[in-house]
């Protein structure tokens, strides 16, 4: 099939080169062009597990071009998915300004017969808004398919090529159709795709975010509470998951959710909620609790040195928000490091792939987690990269001042640390 993809960011580069993977013709289109410009010349604009590999075997075999040309991605496809950013606006709504614009663009470009599916995250009755978009620019026939994704940077290569499901919002049946045909090469054990109004699938992406991020969220204060008795979140962590009504995933206790996604799409909830005069008080708390749990951390670490913080060098490990990815948008190595940065502290970061971003000139950054700790005060993990979870500890203690380590992810076991010398503060466990 023909296929554009507009927006080639962490969900539109993955979701085109995947679909080029599964035989199909695919263009995709930025209005950024340094980034179809970097594309076009072998470079891969972000940091995803088997995507350049996906991406350059697809372009080599003539199935994936770069442009940012929407006239020509327009001209040449059936299937058009609508995959730009949809950020937080100040008052916590999605900000969908720029799906709005692109779905005016395919109005006013198409000169015959189109399938527009918005593959963005979006408030509840966009589709609506996006149809009015488009028809207000066309008399051309369309139709407008809601196919929120849900793969997860760091195995986002992975997730769109064997979906656990893909949600499909349409009752069209001559549509339905053609995305099953779409998506058959990712569903060749059984078909994994869920039907149903584009409303529903809409509302569906944001269920399943903030269901996430309330579990996760929901361990965090445990967590806290676990600090004031003594108790073990780990422990408490493996008891609950055992329980096949709960279920083991998205119960890592840590220093907090952050990405694109979550922080956003709970906000955006909450909105919803406000606008509908329905409210979202779990999501509303959820976010208030996150924001306390980066806090707490950041809290932690600043009482512990308050003495001296002007004195004060913390080396950190970790920028991203989660391991395998160089995102770092929301971040709660942001949050604590502006803390830091703020108590007169100095900080020396690793991260084996992000980038200081808006940190850039405030702090440090080195090529090697231990190149961190030369005359560091202590260490502050904030990443949970495969990279630190055995690390030298010999050299760790070495290199410090005083060998102590705070960790957001609770990488290591206490009883160990201990023995290795180190004084150890994670989250929810005894130390
Ligand atoms: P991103 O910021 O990485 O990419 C968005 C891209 O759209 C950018 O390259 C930008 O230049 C481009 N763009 C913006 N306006 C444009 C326009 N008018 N014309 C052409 N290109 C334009 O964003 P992302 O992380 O890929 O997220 C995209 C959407 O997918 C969001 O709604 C997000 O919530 C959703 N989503 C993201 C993830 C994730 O893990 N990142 C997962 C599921 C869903």
């Amino acid at each position: 099939m023909k296929v554009s993809v507009i927006g080639t960011g962490y969900v539109g580069l993955v979701a085109a080169a995947c679909l080029a993977e599964g035989g199909n013709h695919v263009i995709c289109v930025d209005n950024n062009e340094k980034k179809i410009d970097d594309l076009n010349n072998g470079i891969i604009p972000i940091y995803e597990p088997g995507l350049t590999e996906i991406v350059k075997r697809n372009e080599a075999a003539g199935r994936l071009t770069f442009t940012t040309d929407i006239k020509h991605g327009i001209d040449n496809s059936l299937l058009i998915f609508i995959g730009v950013g949809t950020p937080s606006a100040e008052d916590g709504s999605a900000d969908i300004s720029a799906v709005l614009n692109v779905a005016g663009q395919i109005g006013e470009l198409m000169d015959g017969y189109r399938v527009i599916v918005t593959k963005s995250t979006v408030p509840v009755g966009t589709c609506k808004k996006v149809s009015e978009a488009i028809s207000a620019k066309t008399e051309k026939p369309f139709d407008y398919v809601s196919n929120p994704e849900f793969l997860k940077e760091g195995s986002a290569v992975e997730d769109f090529l064997k979906p656990d499901r893909v949600i499909m919002g349409t009752t069209n049946p001559a549509v339905m159709e053609l995305m099953k045909q779409l998506y058959a090469p990712f569903m060749r054990k059984s078909s994994r795709i869920i039907f149903m109004d584009p409303a529903s699938a809409e509302m569906t992406k944001y269920a399943a975010n903030v269901m996430l991020a309330t579990r996760i969220t929901f361990m965090n204060e445990l967590s806290a509470l676990c600090d004031t008795f003594g108790a073990d979140i780990e422990h408490v962590r493996a008891g609950i998951g055992s329980d096949s009504r709960i279920g083991s995933s998205f119960l890592f206790p840590g220093v907090g959710y952050g990405g694109s996604c979550f922080p956003k799409d709970v906000s955006a909830l909450i909105h919803m909620g406000q606008v509908q005069g329905s409210a979202m008080t779990i999501a509303e708390s959820v976010h208030e609790a996150n924001l306390a749990q980066q806090d707490r951390f950041a809290q932690k670490i600043l009482d512990y040195f308050k003495d001296n913080s002007a004195d004060t060098t913390l080396a950190v490990w970790g920028l991203a928000f989660k391991a395998k990815t160089d995102d770092t948008r929301m971040a709660p190595s942001f949050r604590c490091i502006k803390k830091f940065i703020d108590a007169g502290m100095k900080v020396v970061a690793y991260d084996p792939q992000a980038l200081p971003g808006e940190l850039t000139g405030k702090m440090k950054t080195v090529g090697n987690g231990y190149d961190a700790l030369d005359g560091a005060d202590g260490l502050v993990i904030f990443t949970d990269w495969q990279e630190f979870r055995t690390p030298d500890f010999e050299l760790i203690t070495r290199k410090l001042k005083k060998p102590v380590i705070f960790d957001g992810r609770n990488l290591y076991d206490p009883a160990y640390i201990k023995k290795q010398g180190i004084e150890y503060h994670c989250i929810g466990r005894p130390s």
